[in-house]
């Protein structure tokens, strides 16, 4: 997969920070803990591109990644950009707005934004910050895929019935793809992979 040869490019603070909107890109948001790093890495086949959220630093940050343009490898086609988690109990209540106004501007502005990918911990299913999220993002019609993380934990019923209840609740607020994946026992992946390729190279 080209995902592979992700590399980090650049983390920034602010809107402002980021390049240019040239290339397309797809970006992760979720719940701290959700599994994003994760997802990401296991995406990338690297060890540590994308960080933890117990990992100060680069979390509270836009982080973006450069999947390179394989007839000019300086070049990114592409870029996955890890957004920072939300709902993290531990952050000061001002710092937590700050972060949903970093996370709604990106959202709402970004003209190179190609698709989304939500992440929802399958054993808690949608939360209301999910939920308020997928409203926000609904209108922009920009295509998202939902990844039900940690789904090794549960068995294969439960898994799939949770894939059903959660369509269900977000299909009212706009048209997404909901799927169980899991970075730990490989679900998922080559699906979710095929659909940032295809976001990114239509
Ligand atoms: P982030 O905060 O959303 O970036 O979440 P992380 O990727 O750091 O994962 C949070 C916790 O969930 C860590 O303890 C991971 O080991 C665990 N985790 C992540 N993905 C999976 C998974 O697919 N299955 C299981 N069982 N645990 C996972």
């Amino acid at each position: 997969s080209i995902l592979h040869q992700t590399k980090f490019f650049v983390s920034a603070a602010k809107l402002n920070q980021l390049p240019d909107a040239s290339v397309p890109e797809v970006c992760f948001v979720g719940r701290s803990n959700v599994g994003k790093s994760s997802a990401i890495n296991i995406l990338a086949n690297q060890k540590k591109l994308a960080f933890s959220s117990k990992t100060p630093g680069r979390t509270r940050l836009i982080n973006m990644f450069g999947i390179p343009n394989p007839d000019s490898p300086e070049h990114a086609m592409g870029f996955l950009v890890d957004l920072p988690g939300y709902g993290y109990a531990s952050v000061a209540q001002n710092t937590r707005e700050e972060w949903a106004d970093v996370l709604g501007a990106y959202l709402r502005d970004r003209r190179s934004l190609a698709g989304i990918v939500l992440l929802i911990d399958i054993r808690r299913g949608v939360t209301e910050l999910d939920r308020r999220l997928a409203e926000w993002i609904a209108p922009s019609g920009i295509p998202t895929l939902v990844l039900l993380t940690k789904a090794d934990k549960l068995p294969y019923g439960q898994r799939m019935r949770a894939v059903f209840a959660v369509t269900k609740d977000l299909q009212k607020i706009g048209a997404l793809k909901v799927i169980p994946f899991s970075a730990t026992n490989r679900i998922g992946i080559d699906e979710t992979a095929e659909q940032i390729i295809n976001w990114i190279q239509p």
